[in-house]
């Protein structure tokens, strides 16, 4: 007798779409049976006319929790990350009170956000200038990988040059850890953006001129390059444009393991909505012309993404409006810059792939759940479809056409770039370790059911 029979689903791995059943027990895969195989179950699920899908790992989200719960917090971020589809988020240590970098910090975010998950998550833990001592405890209590910056983000959390970056590097290559970066050359930014205010520019062309493709290029190549140097696994962040994807993707195919994500967002949008809209598609590294779309979604296709992040980067009304902590916002430079995703992304991706661009499901498959489940260090229990794995499946119904409406997202601040993006194919239910957390459009299961995920030694 098992708990849960998903049955009759055109069920998605990497490797193909078969019809047949899903039996479920103790929150683990138990069996993956042919059609007409229907073993005893206490629930049983008819997926008929739909696809199941390996429950989706966002490989980057900021849910801000602890500390800034005003711009999101893990009631609202997970709620909405189990509606989108992901069913693990892998979570990122700055915009944090304390940034998690060291073993203190983490005890403190798992005693504060664990009552409230409703999806399974890991901790990407922090790499800064001042806590290198630190980065093997937060290995040895499960972190992920590790995330830095070149170029300075915020006075809390200084961000590494090359040279620290190395040496970072050699550290976190002892323990086979990865880590990851925002790939942005920070003086080609500057200087550009100096240049754009020297000219008297404020408009949303100039700051999509204050962050070429080439600082993307630059920072990225050094990254490569030092992780080929030290032998550690890297990782490179949201990466925006055709032009980086090829530079790893060559290194990919030396033989380097250097992984990568990209965004929902860079694979829907493009600058021309940048100078339209304004505010809410301001991100880094920036959207880029719909050519570059086109092509990001052929390196989709070619397996070169361990992760189609939301990079949910959650602000309020006023710091995209008006003003950030008390600063006004004077020119389009000041603008919050980030994109709140978390609950679109799955279906903006299957839409804009598998329905618009005739993407193959297996393609989201491999790029949103077993890419990133292996990058990170959980497949085996996260991230397939395979017995023993746990039961993360998200049932889809490719026909279902949808319009994003600022009332049906569940984030603390109902604002996105999402808003008004219309489509077809949505998940219509999200399964973590066997449970049903979300139905039908709506959270059903109660706060607290998402569990840490560490890192599989
Ligand atoms: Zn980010």
């Amino acid at each position: 007798m098992y708990d849960v029979l998903v049955k009759n689903g055109k069920i998605v791995t990497a490797d193909a779409v078969t019809e047949g059943n899903i039996a479920i027990k103790e929150g683990r895969i138990a069996a993956v049976l042919t059609k007409g195989e229907e073993p005893e179950a206490t629930n049983v699920i008819d997926a008929a006319g739909k696809y199941v899908f390996p429950g989706a790992i966002d490989t980057h989200a900021h849910l801000n929790d602890p500390g800034f719960e005003w711009r999101e917090d893990y009631e609202h971020g997970t709620a909405a990350a189990a509606l989108g589809g992901y069913t693990t988020v892998i979570d990122m240590p700055l915009q944090n009170d304390p940034c998690m970098t060291d073993a203190k910090a983490f005890d403190f975010k798992e005693n504060k956000v664990s009552p409230n998950a409703y999806v399974d998550y890991c901790f990407w833990g922090g790499l800064t200038s001042y806590n290198f001592g630190d980065l093997k405890d937060l290995d040895e209590k499960g972190c992920v990988s590790f995330k830095s910056f070149i170029g300075p983000v915020s006075p809390d959390y200084e961000s590494l040059n090359y040279g620290q970056a190395m040496e970072a590097m050699d550290m976190i290559k002892e323990f086979d850890g990865r880590a990851g970066f925002h790939c942005e050359d920070y003086a080609i930014i500057k200087n550009q953006e100096k240049r754009m205010k020297e000219a008297g520019r404020n408009d949303w062309k100039a700051f999509l001129e204050s962050r070429p493709v080439v600082a993307e290029i630059v920072a990225t190549d050094a990254i490569i390059e030092i992780a080929k140097a030290t032998g550690c696994k890297a990782h490179i962040c949201h990466v925006s444009h055709p032009a980086v994807a090829k530079k790893i993707k060559a290194a990919q195919d030396e033989g380097y393991d250097i992984t990568a994500e990209t965004c929902t967002h860079y694979l829907t949008f493009s600058n021309e909505d940048v100078i339209e809209k304004g505010p809410l598609y301001k991100c880094a590294p920036i959207l880029q012309p719909k050519e570059a779309v086109e092509e990001m979604w052929e390196y989709v296709k070619a397996g070169v993404f361990s992760g189609i992040a939301s990079d949910h980067s959650p602000c309020s009304y006023d710091e995209k409006f008006n003003e950030i902590l008390g600063n006004k916002i004077e020119t389009v430079f000041d603008v919050w810059g980030g994109c709140s995703g978390i609950q679109s992304g799955f279906q903006a991706a299957f839409s804009e792939g598998v329905v618009k661009r005739g993407v193959c499901p297996t393609v989201l498959a491999n790029a949103m759940s077993v890419l990133p489940a292996k990058a990170f260090g959980i497949y085996g229990k996260k991230g397939d479809i395979k017995p023993g794995f746990d039961a993360d499946l998200l049932i889809v119904d490719p026909n279902k056409e949808w319009e994003i409406t600022e009332e049906s997202l569940l984030y603390v601040n109902k604002i996105s770039a999402f808003v008004g993006l219309k489509g077809k194919g949505l998940p219509v239910m999200t399964l973590v370790r066997g449970n049903v957390i979300a139905k039908d459009g709506k959270v059903i299961a109660k706060k607290g059911v998402g569990e840490l995920v560490k890192k599989l030694k």
